[in-house]
């Protein structure tokens, strides 16, 4: 089958939810992609900060194979090699107690919404059960984390919504207002991804998570697009220095399987007990053989790459003329621009560089070893089309 022909196909048989671009993706290396015609694509995009290393990268695809070659499956009933391993890295790494696997963000957020509301019960009555998001947040497709996100556009159609969030503006202020004796939890993303990557101020993220220990309020920072080393850190919340009670976190995590994680620090360490939760596929030994190599190579001098990569591209887009403001952190970039985002990446994927969008602004989230070459030429085509 020819690009064109796939498209039709898809355009015949699959539900019209995606306003997909007219590019079908025949292979791959690293941080290019091959259409059906040959043509070679520059990823800026990692197929939404999902492949942390690329595409086809062979030690991630070793781990898989060699998982596949053994066991694929075997039902949350057993316990499998890989899923301790993974679980135990992240502890390690994070200094969180206890993980819950599932496999998408959305699933992770579901299982942080549940923990905050079974804490708050347990230790403080079962009205407490109001979580606090922020405006402008994105938490998932679910009902239960539509209604987390606080933006309107969501929740057209789809209502009634599960009960219990309250939408605060991203001001000490803010959150305040919106706290009283039935809050259970506070959620954030300390970058929000899909509104445009917003850079959330240091002070405000400090002083809600003073609020939130003041109260025993649990503090959940959602990095299912932040996490897994795509800010220059390993979770975002680690550059601010606060200590979260539950983070969540998806995309990079699997290096391009679907896996979503729920980590449980110290308060809510034994918060779920036999059946409170569950997931047939969630951990899935081959998904965590694949997220463990992920996971392991995340070091210090991969990190410190990634801040420097990050500053290299911001210095290089902030000398584009018509480029207003360049925001975000390591290789999570948002580019505001005069000219509207959707018509900057169409034209960028003509002239063969994958780009994003967030809300108004072009979104960057190459895969973390991208190489200075591709940088340049990512700089070289952006400058073509914005300053056009
Ligand atoms: C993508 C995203 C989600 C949803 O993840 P899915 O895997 O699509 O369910 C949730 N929160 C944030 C911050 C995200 O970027």
């Amino acid at each position: 089958m020819d690009g064109k022909n796939i498209i039709d196909e898809d355009k015949q048989y699959i539900a019209g939810t995606y306003a997909r671009f007219r590019v079908a993706f025949k292979e791959g290396r690293g941080c290019r992609l091959y259409d059906y015609d040959g043509k070679e694509y520059v990823d800026c995009g990692s197929g939404i900060a999902v492949d942390i290393f690329g595409i086809n990268d062979e030690e991630w695809k070793n781990a898989v194979i060699a998982q596949l070659n053994s066991v694929q499956h075997t039902s949350n009933l057993f316990y499998t090699e890989p899923q301790a391993r993974l679980a135990k890295l992240l502890c390690e790494k994070t200094g969180a107690k206890k993980v819950f696997f599932g496999n998408s963000g959305a699933e992770a957020n579901e299982c942080a919404i549940k923990a905050a509301r079974k804490y708050g019960e347990v230790h403080h009555g079962e009205k407490r059960k109001e979580i606090i998001t922020l405006k402008d947040s994105f938490h998932g497709r679910t009902l239960a984390t539509l209604a987390a996100t606080g933006q309107d556009a969501f929740h057209k159609y789809y209502g009634p919504f599960p009960a219990g969030f309250v939408y605060a503006e991203p001001t000490t202020e803010g959150v305040e207002k919106c706290v009283n004796e039935n809050t259970c939890a506070v959620m954030i993303e300390c970058i929000q991804g899909e509104s445009g990557v917003n850079t959330l101020d240091k002070d405000f993220v400090k002083s809600v998570e003073k609020l939130c220990k003041e109260r025993d309020i649990l503090l959940i920072c959602d990095e299912v697009q932040t996490g897994n080393g795509r800010t220059g850190y390993l979770y975002a919340y680690q550059a601010y220095g606060i200590s979260p009670d539950i983070v969540t976190t998806a995309k990079g995590l699997g290096g391009g399987l679907p896996i979503g994680a729920c980590m449980l620090f110290d308060k809510c360490e034994n918060v779920f007990g036999f059946g409170d939760h569950g997931s047939t596929f969630g951990g899935n030994p081959v998904v965590c053989a694949g997220a463990c190599s992920i996971i392991g190579r995340i070091d210090e001098k991969l990190l410190l790459s990634v801040r420097e990569k990050g500053e290299y591209f911001k210095t290089g887009l902030e000398k584009i003329e018509g480029v207003e403001e360049v925001s975000g952190m390591g290789l999570m970039i948002g580019i505001k621009t005069a000219k509207p985002a959707s018509e900057i990446a169409k034209k960028c994927i003509d002239k063969g560089l994958l780009v994003l969008t967030a809300h108004s602004k072009v979104r960057l989230l190459p895969p973390l070893n991208i190489s200075k070459d591709e940088i340049d030429f990512a700089l070289k085509i952006l400058s073509e089309v914005i300053s056009e």
